[in-house]
Protein backbone atom coordinates (compact mmCIF):
# COMPACT_ATOMS: atom_id res chain seq x y z
CA UNK A 1 0.00 0.00 0.00
CA UNK A 2 1.14 3.71 -0.72
CA UNK A 3 1.41 5.61 2.91
CA UNK A 4 1.31 8.87 3.64
CA UNK A 5 3.04 10.61 6.81
CA UNK A 6 2.94 14.04 7.87
CA UNK A 7 3.36 15.60 10.97
CA UNK A 8 3.22 19.52 12.54
CA UNK A 9 6.63 20.76 14.01
CA UNK A 10 4.75 19.31 17.72
CA UNK A 11 4.03 16.04 16.44
CA UNK A 12 6.85 15.51 14.56
CA UNK A 13 8.83 13.41 17.63
CA UNK A 14 4.95 11.49 18.08
CA UNK A 15 5.11 10.58 14.45
CA UNK A 16 8.79 9.31 14.53
CA UNK A 17 8.45 7.16 17.55
CA UNK A 18 4.90 5.48 15.84
CA UNK A 19 6.92 5.43 12.64
CA UNK A 20 10.10 3.40 14.99
CA UNK A 21 7.19 1.39 16.64
CA UNK A 22 5.58 -0.29 13.83
CA UNK A 23 8.66 -0.27 11.45
CA UNK A 24 8.10 -3.69 10.83
CA UNK A 25 4.69 -3.12 9.39
CA UNK A 26 5.82 0.14 7.51
CA UNK A 27 8.50 -1.69 5.86
CA UNK A 28 6.26 -3.95 4.24
CA UNK A 29 4.76 -0.94 2.37
CA UNK A 30 5.41 2.27 0.35
CA UNK A 31 5.78 5.66 1.95
CA UNK A 32 5.63 9.08 0.81
CA UNK A 33 5.79 12.03 3.41
CA UNK A 34 6.29 15.88 3.48
CA UNK A 35 9.99 16.96 3.37
CA UNK A 36 10.82 17.35 7.57
CA UNK A 37 8.79 14.91 8.52
CA UNK A 38 10.24 12.28 5.97
CA UNK A 39 13.54 12.91 6.93
CA UNK A 40 12.93 12.80 10.54
CA UNK A 41 11.35 9.74 9.94
CA UNK A 42 14.48 8.62 7.38
CA UNK A 43 16.72 9.49 10.33
CA UNK A 44 15.19 7.57 12.83
CA UNK A 45 14.57 4.42 11.19
CA UNK A 46 15.31 2.31 8.31
CA UNK A 47 12.22 2.90 6.34
CA UNK A 48 12.80 4.34 3.10
CA UNK A 49 10.89 7.39 2.70
CA UNK A 50 10.46 9.06 -0.71
CA UNK A 51 10.20 12.67 0.48
CA UNK A 52 7.89 15.27 -0.85
CA UNK A 53 8.04 19.21 -0.39
CA UNK A 54 7.81 20.38 2.78
CA UNK A 55 4.25 20.98 4.13
CA UNK A 56 4.33 24.49 3.73
CA UNK A 57 5.48 25.07 0.63
CA UNK A 58 3.14 22.41 -1.09
CA UNK A 59 3.83 18.92 -0.16
CA UNK A 60 0.42 18.49 1.12
CA UNK A 61 -0.68 19.60 -1.99
CA UNK A 62 2.04 16.80 -3.77
CA UNK A 63 0.11 14.29 -1.39
CA UNK A 64 -3.23 15.21 -2.46
CA UNK A 65 -2.36 14.81 -6.26
CA UNK A 66 -1.73 10.93 -5.37
CA UNK A 67 -5.18 10.64 -3.60
CA UNK A 68 -6.42 12.60 -6.69
CA UNK A 69 -5.05 9.95 -8.71
CA UNK A 70 -6.50 7.25 -6.66
CA UNK A 71 -2.88 6.59 -5.70
CA UNK A 72 -2.89 7.02 -2.17
CA UNK A 73 -4.12 4.41 0.27
CA UNK A 74 -3.79 5.87 3.87
CA UNK A 75 -2.98 9.14 5.32
CA UNK A 76 -1.61 9.25 8.81
CA UNK A 77 -1.52 13.16 9.40
CA UNK A 78 -0.42 13.83 13.07
CA UNK A 79 -1.68 17.53 13.45
CA UNK A 80 -1.47 19.90 15.62
CA UNK A 81 -4.13 21.27 16.67
CA UNK A 82 -3.03 23.86 19.06
CA UNK A 83 -1.02 26.04 16.79
CA UNK A 84 -2.32 28.06 13.35
CA UNK A 85 -0.30 27.37 10.17
CA UNK A 86 0.36 29.11 7.41
CA UNK A 87 -0.73 26.77 4.87
CA UNK A 88 -3.96 25.85 6.45
CA UNK A 89 -5.78 25.72 3.25
CA UNK A 90 -3.78 23.19 2.18
CA UNK A 91 -4.67 21.15 4.85
CA UNK A 92 -8.24 21.82 4.58
CA UNK A 93 -7.80 20.30 0.63
CA UNK A 94 -5.91 17.13 1.76
CA UNK A 95 -8.42 16.18 4.44
CA UNK A 96 -11.42 17.34 1.87
CA UNK A 97 -9.39 14.63 -1.02
CA UNK A 98 -9.46 12.16 1.55
CA UNK A 99 -13.26 12.82 2.00
CA UNK A 100 -13.76 13.01 -1.42
CA UNK A 101 -11.60 9.51 -1.98
CA UNK A 102 -12.61 7.64 1.10
CA UNK A 103 -9.14 7.11 1.87
CA UNK A 104 -8.46 6.52 5.50
CA UNK A 105 -6.98 9.03 7.43
CA UNK A 106 -6.00 9.00 11.08
CA UNK A 107 -4.94 12.64 12.32
CA UNK A 108 -3.44 11.50 15.74
CA UNK A 109 -1.49 8.30 17.14
CA UNK A 110 -4.77 6.80 18.68
CA UNK A 111 -6.40 6.76 14.93
CA UNK A 112 -3.04 5.50 13.09
CA UNK A 113 -2.67 2.46 15.92
CA UNK A 114 -5.81 1.06 14.96
CA UNK A 115 -5.04 1.67 11.41
CA UNK A 116 -1.51 0.22 11.33
CA UNK A 117 -3.68 -2.75 12.77
CA UNK A 118 -6.19 -3.16 9.81
CA UNK A 119 -3.20 -2.51 7.47
CA UNK A 120 -0.98 -5.22 9.17
CA UNK A 121 -4.63 -7.73 8.69
CA UNK A 122 -5.19 -6.59 5.34
CA UNK A 123 -8.19 -4.69 5.64
CA UNK A 124 -6.86 -2.96 2.52
CA UNK A 125 -5.44 -4.92 0.12
CA UNK A 126 -8.83 -4.43 -2.06
CA UNK A 127 -7.19 -0.97 -2.78
CA UNK A 128 -4.66 -2.71 -4.71
CA UNK A 129 -7.36 -2.95 -7.45
CA UNK A 130 -8.36 0.65 -7.76
CA UNK A 131 -4.94 2.01 -7.69
CA UNK A 132 -4.24 4.63 -10.69
CA UNK A 133 -8.12 4.38 -11.08
CA UNK A 134 -10.87 7.09 -11.71
CA UNK A 135 -13.23 6.90 -9.41
CA UNK A 136 -15.54 9.57 -9.63
CA UNK A 137 -16.88 11.64 -12.83
CA UNK A 138 -17.71 15.34 -12.14
CA UNK A 139 -19.39 17.25 -15.25
P1 LIG B 1 7.04 19.14 6.99
O1 LIG B 1 5.59 19.52 6.58
O2 LIG B 1 7.05 17.65 7.17
O3 LIG B 1 7.93 19.53 5.84
O4 LIG B 1 7.37 19.87 8.24
C1 LIG B 1 4.55 19.18 7.44
C2 LIG B 1 3.74 20.39 7.77
O5 LIG B 1 4.13 21.13 8.68
O6 LIG B 1 2.71 20.59 7.14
Amino acid sequence: MNIAMIAHDQKKDELVRFAMAYEHVLQNHKLYATGTTGTRIAEATQLEVHRFQSGPLGGDQQIGAMIAENKMDMVLFFRDPLTAQPHEPDIMALIRLCDVYSIPLATNTGGAEIFIHGLERGDLNWRSLVHGKEEHAID
